[in-house]
């Protein structure tokens, strides 16, 4: 191996592992002020200084997110899954997923789907391609004061042309080239207090490119911006028609909750969040091997939030044991990696689902509402 492609490798592991040990104490940081927000309900003030720490711990999220997944572009280590994903749905999530942001700038949200198709499947990366998604419509929110965003898609002979519009302040043509590389930022007054480093828009061109499209932009100066790209279109299946999806609505009511974590702050956090949505229904283990003894020997508990890293027992072996013995119980892991290679271990062990720390009151909650309540029973 070329020496510059393995300083490539060293510096992404460096940087993961950096990444690794500042999301855990970001992970408390967030979570806690989701926690004080719940009983500063009635403080104004302290609410809104309670955001601004929000804003700036996701700010910090973002750029080593964006840090990390430049360095992997870089060490070539960007590899594409294979993913089936049915278009509507999946643009509907990213549509759930920003409405809130859009309503507090009173921009309306609006997706533009291919209506000439009735459900359409296509074979993607589909992490990749919701990153792709997900920066534009972070920019459109970032730079649009009023008017609205649409997003949305077309097939055309063998490519999807997707496209994120806005009614925002417009970058000049002249600038059209030199956004797509890394560290550029329009230089102009008006922008100066828009933060960002200017890694967004390449990470998207790049990240386009590897699955094998192209990214470009028209926009003009305070009429709005439209960033579009395209993939090459391969149909995926479509499972629901194949075989019956049975959603069954049971109401399962929550017995016990078991949190496995062997950080303190963590498990706190975690506490917090449960019984200000479930109530008293919580139990706690901090590794493993107490997680499995518990699970085991209490039927009540009928969720189970295991964090991956840990003392003892790591949280996979103990999901491999648990699940052999009762196979019906929710796991869901918890990590502090935002690594895909996480989830696919997760996932292979047996949990039902994974959740990526800081976690975020709103995603934990919605989670563990969908395991107990909506369970879907595909036959
Ligand atoms: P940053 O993280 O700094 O926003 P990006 O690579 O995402 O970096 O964007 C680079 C620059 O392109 C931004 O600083 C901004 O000047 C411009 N830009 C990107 N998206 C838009 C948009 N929708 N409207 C206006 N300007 C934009």
């Amino acid at each position: 191996m070329l020496k510059a492609q393995e300083g490539e490798i060293l510096k992404t592991a460096f940087l993961a592992n950096l990444s690794h040990e500042i999301r855990t104490p970001l992970n408390g940081i967030l979570g806690f002020t989701d926690v004080l927000s719940y009983y500063l309900e009635d403080n104004n003030e302290l609410t809104q200084y309670l955001n601004l720490i929000k804003t700036s711990g996701k700010q910090l999220l973002g750029i080593l997110s964006d840090v990390l997944v430049m360095s992997k572009i870089e060490a070539g280590q960007i590899e594409l899954k294979k993913d089936n994903i049915y278009l509507d749905k999946f643009l509907q999530e990213i549509y759930i997923f920003f409405l809130p942001q859009a309503k507090i700038h009173a921009l309306k949200l609006v997706i533009e789907k291919d209506n000439t198709r009735e459900t359409c499947c296509v074979i993607a990366d589909a992490i990749r391609l919701r990153q792709v998604i997900d920066n534009l419509i972070n920019n459109a929110l970032k730079f649009t004061k009023e008017g609205e965003i649409k997003f949305g898609y077309l097939i055309k002979e063998d490519q999807i042309h997707f496209f994120v519009k806005d009614t925002g302040i417009g970058i000049d043509p002249e600038h059209h080239d030199k956004i797509f590389e890394r560290f550029q930022q329009v230089e102009q007054d008006y922008l100066k207090n828009f933060n960002g480093i200017g890694l967004g828009l390449a990470i998207c061109k790049s990240l386009v490119e590897i699955m094998g499209g192209r990214i470009g932009i028209k926009s003009e100066i305070n009429k709005g911006s439209e960033f579009y790209f395209s993939i090459p279109y391969i149909k995926g299946t479509n499972i629901e028609e194949n075989i019956n999806e049975k959603i069954n609505k049971k109401k399962n009511a929550i017995s016990k909750i078991l949190i496995v974590d062997d950080e303190p702050i963590n498990l706190i956090l975690l506490e917090e969040i449960i019984k200000t949505e479930f109530g008293d229904v919580i139990l706690t283990a901090t590794n493993g091997k107490e997680a499995v003894k518990q699970c085991l020997n209490n039927e009540n508990i009928n969720l189970v939030l295991i964090d991956i890293k840990m003392p003892v027992m790591n949280g996979i072996e103990a999901t491999k044991i648990i699940k052999e013995k009762r196979p019906e119980l929710i796991i869901i892991a918890q990590s502090a990696y935002n690594a895909q290679s996480d989830k696919k271990n997760a996932i292979q062990a047996g949990c039902n689902d994974f959740i990526s720390k800081p976690i975020q009151k709103y995603d934990l909650v919605n989670m563990i509402k969908k395991h107990i309540f909506f369970e879907v029973e595909i036959m």
